[in-house]
């Protein structure tokens, strides 16, 4: 599967061949551009917590979610914790409203349910959409170092197993533009946490770099640990898109600490 980048109505997000060419679900990686933002949220800012004017940031969704071929009528959000948890979204999660926040947390969400949008936030994280076809499940999910140490990734995947009946080989799954591990830098707590929680594999995505410190590959530590959870590799999209390295495109975290807007990625049940 590869992610590619599309534009619809002046929005520009990425999105999946493989979850397209299956058909019924909706999904897209936000970037920064096709909004209404104005200043440091310019223009696509999809983060309610970040100060930005919520009638700016509600159009953004209408333009978003028009984009990716989504209702984006009914939808689930989460407050991230950077923790392991996966959530079963139920009708007593879905709302409207994105400034109606969710009273739990979680850093990532599934359901089964038919035209409800699942929403994780990002802004050098890594986020990831699920698709399993033959059983109709999605899934999302935000993945910071320290949820791809929790495992989040294959969590998603074995919670998918266990409460819908999905099997692992019919799941796709896209990991969205994050931090590449060039601006990535760490000191070894990461990969300390990394090799504690993950078997020495993650080794070959983790460099020392000449001042010492390290270069972590969040992306592919999470596609190594979707293919140990079962994934067949050709269902599994990685972006190669590093949201430091382009600032036109997307916001990043550790380049402008909270003084940015926020992507989002979607995926819908149609
Ligand atoms: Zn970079």
């Amino acid at each position: 599967m590869e992610l590619t980048e599309r534009t619809r109505n002046s929005v520009t997000f990425f999105g999946a061949d493989g979850i397209d060419n299956a058909g019924g679900a909706a999904h897209g990686f936000s970037t920064r551009l096709g909004g209404v933002s104005e200043g440091m949220w310019e223009s696509l800012n999809l983060g309610v917590s970040r100060g930005d004017d919520p009638d700016h940031v509600r159009e953004n969704y209408r333009r978003f979610f028009a984009a990716i071929g989504a209702d984006g009528k009914r939808i689930a959000t989460t407050n991230q914790v950077h923790g392991g948890m996966v959530r079963c979204v139920t009708t007593a999660d879905v709302k409207a409203d994105p400034y109606d926040r969710p009273g739990y947390e979680a850093d990532g969400l599934m359901t089964d349910l038919p035209g409800v949008a699942l929403v994780v936030y990002s802004a050098d994280c890594i986020p990831i959409l699920f698709y399993d076809p033959v059983r109709r499940v999605i899934a999302a999910v935000h993945a910071g170092w320290r949820g791809t140490a929790a495992g989040i990734a294959s969590t998603a995947v074995e919670r998918m197993v266990d409460v819908y009946g999905c099997r692992s080989e019919d799941i796709l799954a896209a990991i969205g533009p994050g931090i590449g591990p060039d601006c990535f830098e760490t000191h070894e707590d990461v990969p300390n946490a990394m090799t504690a929680a993950l078997s020495t594999a993650v080794l070959h995505h983790i460099k020392i770099k000449e001042n010492g410190k390290f270069a972590v590959d969040l992306k592919n530590i999470n596609a190594m640990r979707l293919e140990q959870a079962g994934l067949d590799p050709d269902h599994i999209a990685v972006s190669h898109m590093c949201t430091s390295c382009n600032p036109d495109k997307f916001w990043s975290h550790r380049k402008l600490g909270t003084s940015r807007g926020s992507m989002a990625a979607a995926i819908q049940l149609l």
